[in-house]
């Protein structure tokens, strides 16, 4: 199952057209696609019977995230032994670090990103699991279980903020508008044949920069589901990033950056693409 945000509604993609949700559940389920995840097993049985319905054709640039308001957002650092590397840093042996990427800079898959001013924006493209069941102290052997889907995510950071302080500053360098891309869509967990093992890249303007496999993974979905929920109760709706393969601007030589009219795609194997273009920050009224 595929289900969507198009215009900021709940839509269920199928045969290559959608489904609103609302409307065709007679209000059962609310338009708003961040609610989905509260009525996560109900709204699967209902899906399954929905797919009879017809499909009307959509225009993708309404795409949105299919998780826009999430009350959490995870991200993992390091969790790809040869992007630690590339990044300066030991492999996490035990314990990966973990940020948040503020939900304020949830996006869409498609669109425009301003470049903050005088930054060193640099790309990540990541796998997102998305939670469609509350998770707390949840062992890796359940863990999938509590998810109700994939999309492809970018965790855009801005370097030198990150790193202009005593310490790495993550969640506030990777938290600029627009910093993180979710989508195009949401695949629920049983349409992948092996969600553990997925390709996963990114080009920037057509040149391929990152090129891995979820496989890859150190801590993969289930372990990082184990250790944050031992911690922090995870709500349904929340959001995972799970960390970048290598081939990031950063760990370059030389060092390369987003520049305005540069265009990232990014993709994941069994979900779809993620397209933006950046922009530069207008200069302030005088
Ligand atoms: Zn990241």
């Amino acid at each position: 199952m595929r289900i969507a945000n198009l215009a900021g509604r709940l839509t269920l993609l199928h045969a290559g057209g959608g489904i609103d949700v609302e409307k065709a559940s007679d209000g059962r389920f609310p338009a708003d696609p961040q609610r989905v995840y509260e009525q996560w097993d109900e709204f699967v049985g209902w899906a399954g019977s929905a797919r009879g319905l017809p499909a009307e054709p959509y225009d993708a640039g309404q795409l949105g995230s299919p998780a826009p308001k999430p009350s959490q957002v995870f991200a993992i650092g390091l969790n790809y032994r040869d992007h630690a590397v590339e990044a300066g840093f030991a492999v996490p042996a035990a314990d990966p670090p973990v940020f948040t990427k503020f939900p304020a800079c949830v996006t869409g898959p498609y669109g425009e990103i301003v470049l903050p001013r005088e930054g060193h924006t640099d790309w990540e493209v990541e796998l997102v699991a998305v939670i469609g069941r509350r998770a707390e102290r949840v062992g890796r052997t359940e863990a999938w279980s509590h998810v109700a889907g994939l999309a492809v995510g970018q965790d855009l950071s801005e370097r030198r903020s990150q790193l202009a302080g005593p310490s790495p500053q993550f969640s506030l360098a990777k938290s600029f508008p627009r910093f993180g891309p979710i989508g195009p869509w949401l695949v629920s967990v049983d349409e992948f044949a092996d969600p553990d093992d997925l390709a996963i890249s990114a080009s920037l303007n057509g040149e391929v920069v990152q090129d891995g496999r979820t496989g890859q993974l150190i801590f993969d979905v289930p372990s990082i589901i184990e250790r944050l929920s031992a911690v922090v109760p995870l709500s349904p709706g929340d959001v995972i990033f799970t960390g970048t393969p290598a081939g990031v601007g950063m760990g370059r030589q030389p060092q390369r950056w987003l520049a305005a009219g540069d265009e990232l795609v990014s993709s994941i194997e069994g979900i779809g693409e993620l397209r933006h273009r950046f922009i530069d920050q207008e200069a302030p009224c005088p």
